[in-house]
């Protein structure tokens, strides 16, 4: 039986207690009050966070996206030239996700829904990290694969492989990966193998106006058609974006299993534009914060931002806000409610605040993503995966840095935005 002990117990994120211990098995027991002086001064416990749309084999590119290029733009310039090195050497993505999982555990991360290719190598770093995750495959009829059906092959032995894991710390979906990047019937024929399989599927929607200006071109559909042609709302489904979906908010909302990612920092960055999330307000509960590509992989820095691109009117955020759409990835993804409470997953992180600290805390949510305090032990399903502030797979971290650092991507660059030569 494990327990952690704090000055602060974040129950739900808008509650918490003082003075309080968690104990745990691999759920959660008990949370109780008995902790006080020294031992717990200065410590805030939590449940895990979740960064609920991620990239993991983008990470080496992440900083390219502050050149103010627009998606498609960047895209070309950054994403393809890493990623075609990525389908060269498979390995580089095993060595990215590392580094990925161990900046987004630095930040409090212990699940992450993950959609790109090359995804037998993130779960082997999903594995080796210990933090719990949700693959999937990017399916497109063009881009980095051959054809349609090579990519639905990639992600069917994906699900094949997960599913024979049994382990309920890893789960699956299908990726259709946007309406710009496969036709409405390979996106429905994805739906369709999906709710087959028993699984959900994970995709891009709205991202950028083009999305439905292109479908409505080329197939006749406006978003709302298409997102009843496809069967979006029959199935399990993280949608991230959702900026340009005004056609399509009533779909979007009707449907409980289609669940909202909001990645503030990659939509500014690119200039795709802002979460209407004055409208999606009321549903709150069903928008997930993610990290996408962003500068950082930190769901910290991603909440932080969040409250500073939503200032103003109805969607303006508190900090227990942003905690809750940093935690609400876990009910996205069907992992748990995201609350530290009897019988929840035992992800559990003890953070310890910046010492010297001057003046008290106003409250442990406003100092976490203040970014006030840092994660020393982590805890997923009971296992520790950090321990005084370093990763159990520490040294496997330092070997991917190395491998990463002579492969001689992106560091050999040069031309008007630091292009890739
Ligand atoms: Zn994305």
């Amino acid at each position: 039986m494990g327990r952690v002990c704090g000055q602060y117990v974040v129950i739900t994120p808008y509650t918490w207690i003082e003075n309080a211990c968690v104990e745990f098995g691999d759920r959660i027991k008990a949370v109780e009050p008995g902790c006080s002086g020294s031992e717990c001064s200065g410590v805030i416990v939590s449940h895990g966070l979740a960064s609920a749309h991620t990239h993991l084999g983008l990470y080496p590119v992440r900083h390219s996206v502050l050149y103010g290029l627009k998606l498609d733009e960047w895209v070309k310039t950054f994403a393809w030239p890493w990623e075609r090195l990525l389908l060269e050497e498979p390995e580089l993505t095993y060595y990215a996700s590392l580094l990925a999982l161990n900046e987004l555990l630095g930040s409090g991360v212990t699940a992450v829904a993950d959609m790109h290719f090359n995804e037998d190598r993130v779960l082997e770093a999903v594995l080796k990290v210990g933090v719990r995750a949700d693959l999937s495959v990017a399916i497109m009829s063009k881009g980095v694969f051959n054809s349609f059906d090579e990519a639905l092959s990639e992600n069917r032995k994906l699900v094949s492989r997960v599913k024979g894991l049994g382990r309920g710390d890893i789960a699956c979906r299908f990726g259709p990966c946007t309406p710009r990047l496969l036709k409405p019937e390979e996106f429905k024929a994805v739906v369709e193998e999906a709710v087959k399989a028993g699984v959900g599927i994970h995709t891009h929607l709205g991202e950028v106006p083009e999305d439905e200006g292109f479908l409505v071109k080329e197939y006749g559909l406006r978003l709302d058609e298409f997102i009843r042609y496809v069967g979006l709302n029959e199935v399990d489904a993280l949608v991230a974006h959702s900026i340009w979906v005004e056609t399509a908010l009533d779909e979007l909302l009707r449907s409980e299993r289609t669940r909202l990612i909001h990645l503030p920092r990659s939509n500014a960055l690119l200039r795709d534009g802002v979460m209407p999330l004055e409208v999606l307000r009321e549903a709150l509960g069903g928008v997930s914060l993610g990290v996408d590509v962003a500068p950082t992989y930190s769901i910290i820095d991603e909440a932080f931002f969040a409250i500073g691109l939503h200032c103003l009117g109805r969607a303006a955020l508190t900090p227990e806000d942003v905690f809750n759409l940093a935690v609400s990835g876990y009910r996205a993804m069907g992992f748990g409610t995201g609350n530290l409470e009897e019988g929840e997953v035992a992800d559990i992180v003890v953070w310890k605040v910046r010492e010297g600290l001057a003046g008290g805390i106003v409250s442990p949510q406003a100092a976490l993503i203040a970014g006030l305090a840092k994660p020393v032990e982590v805890f997923v399903g009971g296992r520790q995966i950090m321990s005084c502030g370093e990763p159990v797979a520490a040294e496997d971290i330092a070997r991917a840095r190395e491998a990463l650092r002579s492969c001689g991507f992106p560091a050999r660059s040069a031309g008007p935005y630091g292009r890739p030569s």
